[in-house]
């Protein structure tokens, strides 16, 4: 199978929404009248952000999936996307699993593929999406004002879990494995909550590097500080604290990675319009610290008193 012919099988759709998709030298794209044009690009090297044991399928998905949350984050709606993929060898198999997981999420979101870029190398995923978010209304990092409450949606820490199983750090009954699994594998990106969170949310970032390191860029880009009740964050890993002692729960939800939900700030007189933007978009959300004036990042423990527990950060080349 040659380049053109892998192509035409598995990536090439007639375009639906876009003026022109794959098969000429660009696609064309056009955002509503009064939009933005959001766009953002996410890499995939194997070894680096997937294991090798991942089902193609499931990589499809993923691939995909860390792009869609950088255009929920921004509180913008898919549009389409474009993969350049990097192949080993044209492998049909392989190729059909990939493309099933990767089109089942773009269906589910009106996202739809214009044109990439396909070679022989070692295995390499970079997709880059295109969303559009009404004009001056996208989700920044850099709009977070002392006062506001600190969101979070969904639950936290589950990937870092299954990651440290697959290490041997931690052992993991079966079925916690497989569930925290399934998340390290196949993220939900929270675009229906990004979008209804535009005009009522101050700030947003979607954690792809755990909720700390990707927290301390919003408070750098908004020039605030923020304080974390540690006690509401710890019940935010779907598999129960249960399955490992508290110092790891908590490094999990903290510092894990590959979370790809929502952290945001909205003003406390917004809580039920937050409330609200979670239950029409069926993702959970929970307040979680406040944002300050006074510069950093202050954990409460349990007793309300700081923690002692210290936190890495994920930096690919710290
Ligand atoms: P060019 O030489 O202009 O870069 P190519 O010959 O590489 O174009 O690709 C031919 C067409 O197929 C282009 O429209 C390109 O966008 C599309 N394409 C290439 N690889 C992929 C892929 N993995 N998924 C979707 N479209 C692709
Ligand atoms: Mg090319």
């Amino acid at each position: 199978m040659g380049e053109f012919d892998l192509i035409s099988r598995y990536f090439h759709r007639p375009a639906q929404r876009s003026p022109l998709g794959v098969g000429d030298d660009c696609a064309l794209l056009a955002p509503a009248a009064g939009h933005h044009l959001a766009v953002s690009s996410d890499m995939l090297v194997e070894g680096r952000h997937f294991l090798s044991t991942v089902a193609p399928e499931r990589l499809g998905h993923k691939a995909l999936a860390v792009n869609l949350s950088d255009l929920a984050a921004c509180g913008a709606k898919p549009l389409a996307f474009t993969l350049a993929l990097s192949l080993p060898a044209a492998d049909e198999a392989w190729l059909a699993g990939f493309a099933r997981g990767m089109w089942a999420l773009a269906d589910a979101h009106g996202c739809e593929l214009v044109g990439g870029d396909t070679t022989n190398g070692p295995l390499n995923i970079c997709i880059t999406v295109f969303g559009e978010v009404p004009a001056g209304q996208a989700l920044l990092r850099s709009g977070a004002r002392p006062g506001d409450d600190l969101w979070v949606s969904g639950t936290l820490g589950d990937a870092r879990l299954a990651l440290e199983a697959f290490r041997g750090t931690l052992q993991l009954p079966a079925q916690a494995f497989a569930a925290a699994r399934l998340r390290m594998e196949t993220p939900t990106p929270r675009v229906p909550l990004g979008q209804a969170l535009r005009g009522c949310a101050t700030s947003a970032i979607d954690i792809s590097d755990g909720l700390l390191g990707d927290l301390g860029h919003v408070l750098a880009a908004s020039g605030v500080g923020a304080t974390i009740d540690t006690a509401r964050t710890l019940p935010l890993l779907a598999a129960g604290t249960g399955v490992c002692d508290d110092a790891w729960a908590l490094t999990c939800v903290l510092a894990g990675g590959d979370d790809y939900e929502l952290a945001f700030t909205a003003p406390p007189a917004l809580r039920p319009e937050v409330e609200a933007a979670g239950r029409a978009s069926g993702t959970a959300v929970t307040r979680i610290g406040r944002i300050e004036a006074e510069p950093g990042l202050r954990l409460l423990g349990a007793n309300g008193a700081p923690l002692a527990q210290r936190f890495a950060g994920f930096d690919h080349f710290g």
